[in-house]
């Protein structure tokens, strides 16, 4: 047996299991299986006694005798309880699956070893689907010491193909090894950094004897799965960079000395003229810019791309902006718009809803370069919209765009054009070195002056009363309201029957007041209105589904309410309080919630209640749900799976990875070197292994 081998040959396997787990878990060779690592090890190093049971208890172990079997109920919700004592008491096994295996399998007055986590059911206590063994198996290295956990899915479970199934294969397997593994990290850097070779760590991954050498093994194989992630990134970088020459803004010239001078209306904030600067020099010296600027909701990033763009007008280009909604491509096309318009550029508008008269014109002016600076949505990066000289392109909130949209942009030229991509959802550094590795990042970390921290405050509907006093207060004080229900998805009629609900109640409520409502099941047009009315002042709240979660502005909105925020995730509930606090006066966000929520969701308010910094609650944000939640990668599509490193806890990992990884393409950028062979061959090897690894670069 050897690393390629299909795991149909592993004994124990064969056609029916293989086939699960290449669909299951997609593992097909043997290195797909030893390199599925367990997520959790548990001490199985001690028994306890039925006495001391109670059920805040992790996984436990016993040992004693079944004495007692018997089927509970009928059809599907027949049960299986086993009672099972040790001499010091007894306790229920329950098994709602597979009973008849389970019945056959496991004896009367037998010594087992029973596995299992106690959970409280009505006034018992008792162990649900348990994992046993046979007492005389206890000393086999399968059994006792620190056990690995390995996830499955139900499928699997119901084929009898749980956690300690595969551990049993998996030892067949390393048992079986004839040769060590091969090591795929270079002798230098395992000397060098002292890890423990590729076999050790994974037979240790597997079967640690002790919590040194599975620490050990840890250590190396997190080291390993992101070094590759970082030089994957760094030998793609060089790649592309010597592949692609970006267009050469040479000189700052009339637009945008001509707009600063006269026409800004306030004094750029440190953050903004350094990354203006960092721009800059990425466009002017041959290099082809990708950039993600992230800055909070409100730092001024709309300004920092149209001096940008003003760069790429001024060398003789054009530049677009693309908004991932068709009422932010309006909005900016009004801030832009009108900044442009002021120092004589031809600024112009496409989306979905253009005319069609419209846009044939605008394809024209497009194509002949009468347009400086186009703005719009989606439509910007169909095929027939042709530029005569794209030289910038900026893409604000960044997560509502794709990898592959990105893509698209660079065939608009003959050179790709520079790309900014902007984001307000703070993404949390290890993120943007993996994720976003292609990118550079600019930071704006500093708010305009003079604005006031948002107040945030969470309220149980219980305190709805205290809330409308708020409401009418506010108003009266001249103010307007945002009140955002969770409506996830667009078809949810549940959903939409809050929102409605609650729009009725309100006008109950406040007979005397204007409210507008919008969601996405509203026509286009019905939408502007109802916007165009609160953005004009004419209603005095609006209610709303997250539609207005990203980039809308209307500075003289000074409270948010959010309902239902239990249903909103960190960096969503982050986005919507960040629709307030740009006007002059002292805002709000009241986040509404049930008094039954979990614990989780408690910690997850009272985050956003304690801080307004978007990077501590991107960074919380993925301590509590982990990478694969996040907002900004789900909907950009995160495109790998990480085995064993995590990004929330193995950030230092990381930063000596990417170091590491680093030194080394510095020094041989296209790893021809023969000392990097073996570097080389594992990169190749790993991007086919994954199919979309090479996407990350
Ligand atoms: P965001 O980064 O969320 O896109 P915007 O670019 O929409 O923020 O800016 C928010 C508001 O702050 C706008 O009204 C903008 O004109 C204003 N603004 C931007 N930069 C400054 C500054 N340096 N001083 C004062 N106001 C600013
Ligand atoms: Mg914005």
């Amino acid at each position: 047996m050897n690393f390629s081998t299909e795991i149909m040959y592993i004994p124990g396997v064969g056609p029916k299991r293989a086939e699960l787990l290449n669909k299951e878990l997609s593992i097909y060779s043997v290195e797909d299986l030893l390199t599925y690592f367990p997520y959790r090890h548990i001490d199985r190093s001690r028994f306890y006694t039925i006495r001391e049971i109670n059920d805040a208890m992790p996984y436990i172990q016993l040992r004693g005798k079944i004495v007692r079997k018997e089927k509970i109920g009928e059809g599907r919700h027949q049960r299986l309880v086993a009672m099972f004592g040790d001499g010091t008491g007894f306790i229920e096994l329950v098994w709602f699956k597979g009973l008849r295996y389970v019945e056959d399998k496991y004896r009367l007055n037998q010594e087992y070893v029973v596995f299992g986590k106690p959970t409280r059911f009505g006034s018992k206590i008792n162990i649900v689907h348990p994992e046993i063994d046979l007492e005389t198996e206890g000393g086999s290295k399968n059994i006792l010491g620190l056990q690995a956990l390995y996830n499955t899915s139900e499928k699997m479970k119901s084929h009898f193909l749980n956690s300690a199934a595969l551990r049993k294969i998996i030892y067949t397997v390393i048992s079986s090894l004839t040769s060590s593994l091969p090591e795929t990290l270079p002798e230098s850097i395992i000397r060098q950094y002292n890890f423990v070779s590729r076999h050790e760590a994974i037979v240790n991954i597997h079967f640690p004897a002790n919590v040194e050498d599975l620490e050990r093994a840890t250590q190396r194989l997190k080291f390993e799965e992101l070094f590759y992630i970082q030089l994957n990134i760094f030998y793609q970088n060089r790649l592309r960079e010597q592949k692609y020459k970006g267009f050469v803004f040479a000189s700052i010239g009339d637009k945008f000395n001509g707009f600063y001078k006269n026409h800004l209306t306030f004094a750029l904030t440190n953050a903004q003229k350094r990354v203006l600067r960092e721009i800059r020099s990425d466009m002017a010296t041959g290099k082809q810019m990708n950039r993600l600027l992230q800055g909070d909701v409100g730092s001024g990033k709309t300004i920092v791309a149209f001096m940008s763009m003003l760069m790429a007008v001024d060398n003789g280009f054009q530049a677009c902006l693309m908004a991932p909604t068709e009422i932010l491509a309006n909005q900016h096309f009004q801030s832009v718009g009108e900044m442009g318009r002021s120092i004589g550029l031809n600024v112009k508008l496409l989306t979905g809803s253009t005319k069609k008269k419209d846009r044939e014109l605008l394809h024209e002016q497009l194509e002949d370069g009468q347009i400086n600076i186009l703005i719009g949505t989606h439509a910007l990066i169909e095929d027939n919209v042709v530029f005569k000289n794209l030289g910038l392109v900026v893409i604000d909130e960044q997560h509502r765009f794709g990898v592959a949209q990105r893509a698209k942009l660079w065939v608009k030229n003959i050179c790709p054009p520079h790309v900014l991509v902007m984001t307000a959802t703070p993404i949390p550094r290890t993120l943007a070195m993996t994720v976003y590795g292609d990118l550079e990042v600019s930071v704006i970390d500093e708010l305009p002056p003079g604005r006031k921290p948002i107040q945030t405050y969470h309220l149980f509907d219980n305190k709805r009363s205290a809330l409308n006093g708020f409401i009418a207060k506010q108003v009266a004080a001249g103010h307007q309201i945002y009140i955002v229900y969770p409506l996830i998805q667009e078809s949810e009629n549940l959903d939409l029957k809050n929102l409605e609900d609650g729009y009725s109640l309100l006008k109950e409520t406040f007979p005397l007041l204007h409210i507008s409502m919008l969601h996405g099941k509203m026509k286009p047009a019905d939408k502007e209105e109802e916007m165009r009315k609160f953005v004009a002042g004419e209603t005095q709240i609006l209610v709303a589904t997250t539609v207005i979660e990203v980039g809308v502005n209307v500075p003289n909105a000074s409270v948010m309410i959010i309902e239902s925020a239990e249903r909103f995730g960190l960096s969503q509930l982050h986005q919507l309080r960040g629709r307030v606090g740009r006007g002059a006066d002292q805002s709000y966000c009241i986040l509404m919630s049930s008094y039954k929520i979990s614990n989780d969701t408690r910690k997850r308010l009272d985050v956003m209640v304690d801080t307004t910094d978007g990077f501590e609650i991107a960074e919380a944000d993925l301590k509590m749900r982990g990478p694969g939640d996040l907002d900004g990668t789900q909907q950009s599509g995160l495109p790998f799976d990480l085995k064993i490193a995590n990004l929330s806890h193995d950030g230092e990992v990381l930063n000596f990875a990417r170091r590491v990884a680093n030194d080394i393409i510095t020094v041989d950028s296209t790893l021809d070197k023969s000392e990097n062979q073996l570097l080389k061959r594992q990169l190749e090897h790993l991007c086919k292994r994954t199919i979309n690894w090479g996407v990350i670069s």
